[in-house]
């Protein structure tokens, strides 16, 4: 990276709609600033038929890399060099890495969850039930799969994307993955170890929680929630209540700053900062 007196900072971004609403900006930038880093991370607005465009002009002027949001995280990949092994097996790109003069797609939705998972518990030949087929669910069961959880019981609303999400993950890694129906309360099987809502429930609505019966949670369980937004989702509270641990959403989002400040820069960035400006921002 170029030295803090440099007037031409190291470039960084993020393509998508809805740019402005995009509060990553706010932790990225923050890191920068507590590792003197000279760089800087910019929101940009691109239209799904502008994104080729977009990306050349990136290339162009040497950024070291992007973050990819809707709706561009599966059109970019044919306009990058190549794929890490994850990206590749969950078939979308969220963080591009300039490596060389390649363009190379990362994913670190995945990756930013098992980080905070690995915090509380090695998830080695762990059984993991994870409700959702959807993007973010996807990639938490490819990332879960290749770092070993033993066993995936998925669980989704429509039947057909949690079989092809099976499919995928058998078909990438050991693990033993299977389809259950989602049918009134589920009953969370006593040798489950960590339970994730991988869904979209309880986002911006903190009385909602994905239909489980909370019950069967036992205190040995770890329970987690993708949704960030409230980070204490009325999941997290149930369990916490059952003496479960908990993860929230929020963690997974500042763990994927985390990535791409490493990715792109080198240094793995101070966590505790990103996560109190991401807070201050989405506050604001
Ligand atoms: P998608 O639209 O791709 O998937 C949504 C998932 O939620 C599907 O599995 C869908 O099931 C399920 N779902 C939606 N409504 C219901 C419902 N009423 N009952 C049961 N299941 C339901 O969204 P994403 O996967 O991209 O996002 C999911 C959540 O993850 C969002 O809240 C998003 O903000 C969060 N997220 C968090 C990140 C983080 O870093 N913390 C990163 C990325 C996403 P079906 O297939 O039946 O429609």
């Amino acid at each position: 990276m170029s030295t803090p007196s440099s007037f031409c900072p190291e470039l960084v971004g993020c393509l998508s709609q809805g740019a402005a609403g995009n509060p990553t900006v706010a932790m990225v930038e923050a890191a920068f600033r507590h590792h003197g880093i000279a760089a800087r991370y910019v929101n940009m607005e691109v239209p799904p038929e502008r994104l080729a465009d977009a990306v050349r002009g990136l290339r162009a002027v040497g950024f070291r890399g992007f973050n990819l949001s809707m709706p561009h995280k599966v059109a970019v990949i044919p306009h990058l060099d190549g794929l890490g092994v994850s990206a590749s097996v969950i078939g979308a790109v969220n963080c591009v890495v300039r490596r060389g003069d390649q363009l190379i797609g990362e994913n670190t939705d995945g990756k930013g969850f098992l980080r905070s998972l690995t915090d509380q518990v090695d998830p080695k030949g762990k059984t993991v039930l994870l409700f959702g087929a959807g993007g973010a669910a996807r990639a938490v069961a490819v990332e879960l799969a290749l770092a070993g959880v033993a066993r995936l019981i998925l669980v989704n609303r429509t039947p057909e994307p949690g079989r092809r999400l099976c499919e995928t993950v058998v078909a990438a890694s050991g693990c033993q993955a299977e389809t259950q129906p989602w049918e009134g309360d589920f009953r969370v099987p006593a040798e489950v170890d960590v339970v994730i809502n991988g869904t979209s429930v309880g986002l911006y609505d903190g009385d909602v929680m994905p239909a489980l019966d909370v019950a069967t949670l036992r205190p040995d369980q770890i329970v987690a929630d993708v949704v960030f937004s409230p980070p204490r989702t009325r999941l997290l509270r149930a369990a916490a209540e059952r003496g479960c641990r908990t993860l929230d959403g929020l963690s997974m989002l500042v763990n994927q700053g985390v990535l791409g400040v490493h990715f792109w820069t080198g240094v793995m960035p101070d966590a505790a900062v990103m996560r109190q400006a991401l807070v201050a921002a989405m506050d604001a």
